[in-house]
């Protein structure tokens, strides 16, 4: 408030000759400098101060996070031999250290910071390689004030193939795995949702995503591959194009575990794209939330808005809306086994981050970590296992029964003739079944791929002759 009451006023002062002369530019002066002692105005108002640096390392950037108690004007350029980039911020003074920050495995051998003579702070990063600043200011939100955010980009080269396309491409003479992205949600300076026990989602997220990724190593036909691997943020586009393009992945599973007001809401829950508006109020106000989360990155203009409607037709034109539904519902029926769930049917909303016409795409909404038992469950490495063994069911049975070509899913359906199937009914037990087939219950297990002693009544197991 105060600070832009005087800036009000500086807008006189910059043109005192059109409107005043002699006497009355006086009094405009003194009259500022009354007010200026009036509220308590120093020079420390119109400096800005670093109060804080964050530093989060992804693997194409790395991001210097600074603290601000106003937003202040600042100026980016790079310099070589050696290479430097420099950041001068206006009126500003540094209020922190720098020695903390743990910049090993980055392009910065060192940070400094000095003040100029004219009062701006100079912010130096000295480089191992050249490499390009973007930044950016943010406003204030729930948990951080004014930031200034200083990206430096490495200039690697795009990635054209990595081990995974190679994957794709020859994993085996008779087929190939089908590949799935997993995403954990937020990241870096967005730590998505925050419990009472001060758990942040980006944590338990991440966490989730590679117990998922190390259970889907180990399984038969799936290569995993993690979206974000560590502590920093993506935005939302970005997500699905490393998911399409870097990793030619055939499916998209997005990992949250999101508050609402109502410390009460509990469960698990399973989202899809829609298509026209959201199934419910809760999947309305998650999909907002997990929107914002962009605004690290800039806002959704108009033009997006109508990408993202023409998206929509295109995604009901190739069926895959229709198929990240069976998928939901595949994925939410194994969590209802480990899970409580908030809403027993897939829900559907317009989350950006499912947006992509080339993969069925999910997002599973582990639990509110604003529910105090919920956020306790979710804390522990035993409930993280249980949830991802329960995605990885549900990914399975859903590729199982819609096998993609050319894949170990379509390969074992064409030999599915060599087996028999049952059906299991109430009472059934594997080591039962097997004894009724006289098959081991290991072969029963491998071939069904079965890992727990869960089964389900109405699902059809294989079972191996012979
Ligand atoms: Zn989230």
């Amino acid at each position: 408030m105060k600070l832009k009451f005087v800036i009000s006023f500086g807008g006189h002062s910059a043109h005192p000759k059109r409107s005043m002369r002699g006497g009355a530019l006086l009094k405009a002066g003194l009259l500022m400098l009354g007010l200026g002692f009036g509220l308590g105005l120093g020079n420390s108002v119109w400096a800005a101060s670093v109060e804080g640096v964050r530093l989060w390392k992804a693997p194409d950037h790395t991001r210097f996070v600074f603290d601000l108690n106003v937003a202040t004007p600042h100026h980016v350029f790079m310099l070589d031999n050696p290479h430097r980039v420099v950041v001068d911020l206006e009126k500003t003074t540094m209020q922190t250290l720098l020695g903390h920050l743990d910049y090993s495995d980055t392009f910065v051998s060192q940070i400094r910071s000095a003040k100029q003579k004219n009062g701006n702070l100079r912010v130096v990063f000295d480089l191992t390689q050249a490499l390009k600043p973007k930044s950016f200011s943010l406003s204030p939100n729930d948990q951080y004030g004014h930031r200034l955010v200083i990206d430096l980009y490495n200039n690697a080269p795009k990635v054209v193939k990595t081990e995974t396309n190679i994957a794709k491409v020859k994993s085996n003479n008779e087929f190939r795995n089908v590949i799935v992205a997993i995403d954990a949600g937020h990241g870096g300076e967005d730590p998505g949702a925050i419990g009472k026990k001060g758990s942040k989602e980006k944590d338990i997220v991440l966490a989730i995503a590679r117990q998922l990724e190390r259970l889907m190593k180990k399984e038969k036909g799936i290569t995993p591959v993690l979206i974000r691997d560590g502590d920093y943020y993506l935005k939302l586009d970005k997500r699905r194009q490393l998911a399409r393009e870097k990793y030619n992945a055939d499916m998209f599973i997005s990992i949250h575990a999101d508050a609402f007001k109502d410390q009460r809401a509990h469960g698990a829950s399973v989202f899809t794209l829609s298509r026209s508006g959201a199934t419910s109020g809760m999947a309305r106000y998650l999909a907002e939330k997990a929107n914002q989360s962009d605004i690290v990155g800039g806002v959704i203009t108009e033009e997006e808005n109508e990408l993202m409607r023409r998206v929509l037709v295109d995604l009901a034109m190739e069926g895959v809306l229709e198929h990240s539904f069976y998928l939901g519902k595949h994925i939410l029926e194994e969590l209802g086994d480990v899970s409580a769930l908030h809403k027993k049917r897939v829900e559907q909303a317009g989350f950006r981050v499912l947006k992509s016409p080339e993969m069925v795409s999910l997002l599973v909404e582990t639990g509110f970590i604003s529910n105090p038992k919920e956020e306790k469950l979710l804390r522990t490495k035993a409930y993280q296992k249980k949830l991802a063994r329960a995605v990885l069911s549900g990914t399975r049975e859903y590729f199982t029964r819609y096998p993609l070509p050319g894949t170990y899913y379509a390969w074992k359906k064409q030999h599915s003739g060599q087996f028999a199937r049952h059906t299991i009914k109430k009472g059934d037990t594997l080591s039962t079944i097997a004894n009724y087939y006289h098959v081991p219950v290991k072969h029963l297990r491998e071939v069904n791929q079965i890992e727990t002693d869960v089964i389900r009544v109405g699902k059809v197991l294989l079972i191996p002759q012979g």
